[in-house]
């Protein structure tokens, strides 16, 4: 296929080389980032968008994505496919797919889970929004770019799954970040804390595949100095987003708005930016009840 991609940055420049090395013709622009080998460069966004029959945008929020969007929508041919796997809020990605029907052009959003190793390794899990005609025309790409795409429902419900996906993880790992800190102070080994409760009720995706705790369980970021992984910038992000998405929808999060402060605490006050989200069990360690 001929494909724009727009966003060539940390997920972008992986996922547009896996198109290259399937036999895609990929033209790219980024503001600031390298082309990846075999992406031929573009001036402008609007210019890598021109007659292409999919472009793909991997952007860092939804107000670049909104501007970008205005730019490119309209040079776009009718028909063709706008497949954009940034993360954003809901609004901005149905905005943008109500702008795109208005020209014709078919909309697609499918934020990813998998992280820079997914996107490089092509393992990464899209979760789609959009008509059922758009999703079937972008779905070869997925099987290059990743293992597995859902169909969460029209557009905006790709965006939906990801902020609810990624509540449920932030509050996960600060659970059992809160646990094992208990468990030390209780003077609970923390190898005997992970064999009970990875066979027990409390287990997690959190404690069992990618535990806080180093020396423990599968290799994870906690045995490389807690870097990131999924920073925790990056958890606050997507926090922020299902508390956005809850307020405009008057959804009662308590979970997702506590896990939201904490995040927000860590990464802007104590220090946690540049750190996997995981680390939270080292904040926790050093604490008191106050
Ligand atoms: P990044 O900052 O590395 O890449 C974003 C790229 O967009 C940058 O290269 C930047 O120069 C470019 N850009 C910004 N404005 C632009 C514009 N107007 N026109 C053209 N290019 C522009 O971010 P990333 O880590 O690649 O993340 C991209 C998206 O994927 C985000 O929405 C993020 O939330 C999501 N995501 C990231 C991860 C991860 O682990 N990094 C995991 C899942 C989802």
């Amino acid at each position: 296929m001929k494909i724009g991609f727009i966003g060539l940055g940390n997920m972008g420049a992986p996922m547009a080389a896996n198109l290259v090395k399937a036999g895609h013709q990929v033209t790219g622009f980024d503001l600031a980032a390298p082309m990846p080998e075999g992406v031929t460069k573009a001036a402008t966004a609007a210019e890598a968008a021109k007659g292409q029959e999919v472009v793909v945008t991997m952007l860092p929020d939804g107000s670049i994505l909104r501007a970008v969007a205005a730019d490119i929508l309209k040079g776009m041919d009718k028909g063709a496919v706008h497949l954009d796997c940034s993360t954003v809020d809901v609004d901005s990605a149905r905005a943008v797919a109500d702008q795109a029907a208005a020209l014709g052009v078919l909309a697609v959003d499918a934020p990813v889970s998998g992280g820079v190793g997914g996107a490089t390794a092509g393992t990464l899990t899209f979760m789609a929004g959009g008509s059922e005609d758009a999703f079937e025309k972008v779905r070869p790409l997925f099987d290059v770019m990743g293992q597995k795409a859902v169909h969460c429902g029209p557009s905006g419900n790709g965006q939906a799954a990801k902020i609810c996906n990624n509540m449920i993880l932030g509050a996960t790992m600060i659970a059992t970040c809160e646990a094992f800190a208990l468990a030390d102070k209780l003077g609970l080994a923390r190898d005997k804390m992970f064999d009970v409760v990875s066979t027990s009720s409390g287990y997690s995706w959190t404690m069992n595949a990618y535990c806080p705790a180093p020396g423990i369980g599968p290799k994870s970021p906690a045995d490389n100095d807690y870097k990131p992984g999924f920073a925790a910038e990056l958890m606050l992000k997507d926090l922020r987003l299902s508390q956005q998405a809850a307020e405009a929808v008057d959804a009662d999060t308590p979970m997702g708005k506590r896990a939201a402060d904490l995040y927000a605490e860590y990464v802007e006050q104590e220090g946690g930016r540049g750190m996997d989200f995981s680390a939270m069990l080292p904040r926790f360690v050093k604490r008191g009840r106050s």
